[in-house]
């Protein structure tokens, strides 16, 4: 196979208007290591990618946002740096904010020292209630000692301790709901995947972000369009930690039709087994959806292109996968394949046909002849689809592709009544066994209805299985409280055992092909030892 050439930038053009770019441009991914990455996480990636190395050569850091014990694991940190490994992203540093609990530990004795935080027990239920009614809470005004005290209680892992968390002391009063008093650090006395049982206390992502951007030097920090109303809290904790200033950028989240982009929704689909894993062609993951045959390009040239939008809207995947089709098509090899249960057995006749089996090496791809050559076998025995047969007039003129022109000249039919086929399509018909056709190799090829696809049965036929895929998920746009056992399609594979030209049996893993008049593929396993090949369909955008 041939590479997929690179995505089309249109000049670097995708611009978003950074401020002061002029000092340079550092930008990051934080990713929480507690799922693989999905096409939302992918959007994420790329921009910081794009922004920090191809418009703006400045730099770009993946951080993980590793403060969370209770979901985060080292197998996801490795995944997560392979996912970007895949998308092409190429980080200049990786760094952990686990790397500064310490840091983030003083800075917070700090905040309590100088009156702008206060340790807090409400229950959840409470904090809520009140935080909706502007109301202070009872241990806003406790002493600084008080808060000291609680904080040390927080961070020894004390049953006292464990009752506690910390919040920063904005405005109560704010129109804004990020600005009142949002929690910074919480007691969990779970063990961390870094950093073992150091630390009992955790700061939370509205605290730890700001100030690990500004000290690692981010300039920029883009972030999707829901932390709009965090941004003036974010500013806050610079200005009142005087922090040096970091840029806030939103961009849209992005959201497909019939799909979870949530770590945690997709993580219960592969643990109750729904899936094959983290990679089925089915998730709406990284792995997942290039094992369903996107490739890099396409998917940076479909982000890239959206990505300055502002607009949160459902997208639909028949887009994406156009964007695909555009890459994929003028580089895949054409092969043929036929359908091993449903084969109809013909005699071909007449003149031009081999005595013996011929072959005659032809372009695999016939707008590129840089793809190399196939096999073409021409003999006597050919088999074609139940389903192109059954079409057949009598005496119809037909295409057999890559070969001339026939006439359907007999058709033999079994003596079971109802063919399996028709039978489901409710017609009465009966299943062909045999066909006699008559080559008209002079016949004009542009003239006829059907041009069908055929194998000579002269040659090694080489078992494939096709699999095609459908949406995991029934509703177009899942509500987040939906219970997912509601919306989960439980029919989502169609597995057709198959036939293909002797050339199949060269193609590897992860080649992508076109099955004439079958659609394109891309090999997840290629054929070995007698066992069948498994090519997985490819969409096209069409009929979705
Ligand atoms: P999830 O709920 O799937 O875990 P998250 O936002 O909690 O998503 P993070 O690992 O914290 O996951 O996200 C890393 C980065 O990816 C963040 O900058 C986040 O804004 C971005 N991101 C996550 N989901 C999307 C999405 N659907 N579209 C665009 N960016 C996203
Ligand atoms: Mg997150
Ligand atoms: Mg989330």
């Amino acid at each position: 196979n041939k590479p997929v050439k690179e995505a089309s930038d249109e000049g670097g053009s995708y611009d978003i208007g950074l401020q002061d770019t002029e000092q340079g441009v550092v930008t990051r991914f934080p990713p929480e290591p507690s799922g693989y990455l999905h096409i939302g996480h992918a959007k994420a990636a790329l921009l910081n990618d794009y922004f920090a190395h191809k418009k703006y050569k400045g730099k770009m850091i993946v951080r993980f946002d590793d403060t969370n014990p209770t979901k985060e694991k080292e197998e996801y940190q490795d995944a997560i740096l392979k996912d970007c490994e895949l998308l092409g992203v190429k980080p200049d540093q990786i760094t952990y904010t686990s790397d500064y609990f310490q840091d983030l530990y003083e800075r917070c004795v700090q905040m309590i020292k100088d009156g702008n935080a206060y340790t807090d027990n409400s229950p959840q239920e409470q904090l809520q209630k009140e935080r909706m009614e502007r109301k202070e809470s009872d241990h806003r005004n406790d002493s600084v000692e008080d808060s000291v005290a609680h904080f040390e209680e927080m961070k020894a892992g004390t049953e006292e301790g464990k009752k506690w968390y910390v919040r920063a002391k904005l405005d109560m009063s704010s129109d804004n709901g990020a600005m009142r008093d949002p929690v910074i650090y919480r007691c969990n006395p779970q063990p961390h995947h870094r950093t073992g049982s150091t630390w009992k206390i955790y700061p939370t992502y509205d605290f730890a972000c700001p100030i690990v951007d500004s000290v690692e030097g981010i300039t920029h920090a883009l972030r999707t369009t829901e932390y709009n109303d965090r941004d003036p809290q974010y500013q806050w904790f610079l200005k009142t930690l005087k922090l040096r200033h970091v840029y806030n950028w939103n961009f849209s989240r992005m959201n497909f039709i019939r799909t979870l982009l949530s770590k945690r929704k997709l993580t219960k689909i592969v643990d109750e087994g729904t899936v094959w894993g983290w990679d089925d062609p089915r998730m709406p993951t990284v792995r997942g959806i290039r094992r369903r045959g996107m490739t890099i390009p396409a998917l940076q040239e479909f982000i890239l292109k959206q990505g300055p939008s502002k607009n949160i809207n459902y997208m639909d995947w028949t887009a994406f996968w156009a964007t695909n089709k555009k890459y994929i098509d003028p580089v895949a090899a054409r092969y043929t394949a036929v359908e091993k249960q449903h084969h109809v057995k013909c005699i071909v006749t007449g003149e031009g046909v081999p005595e013996a089996p011929r072959s005659e090496d032809k372009d695999v791809h016939a707008k590129n002849a840089e793809l190399g050559k196939k096999k073409v076998v021409y003999s006597k025995q050919i088999i074609l689809d139940q389903a192109d047969a059954q079409s057949f007039g009598d005496g119809e003129e037909i295409t057999l592709m890559n070969w001339g022109n026939a006439y359907v000249r007999k058709k033999t039919y079994s003596l079971d009544p109802i063919n399996a086929l028709a039978s489901a399509a409710g017609q009465t018909a009966r299943t062909i066994t045999e066909l006699v056709l008559e080559l008209n190799l002079g016949g004009d090829v542009k003239k006829t209805e059907k041009k069908i696809t055929w194998l000579s049965t002269d040659q090694e036929l080489v078992p494939v299985t096709l699999y095609e895929f459908r949406y995991l998920i029934t509703k177009d746009k899942p509500d987040p409280d939906d219970a997912l056992e509601d919306i989960l399609n439980r029919d989502t594979e169609t597995k057709t055992e198959a036939l293909a030209d002797c050339n199949v049996a060269r193609l590897k893993e992860d080649d992508i092909v076109q099955f004439d008049r079958k659609g394109f593929f891309r090999i997840d396993r290629a054929a070995k030892d007698g066992q069948s090949a498994m090519a997985f369909q490819i969409p096209t955008g069409k009929g979705m």
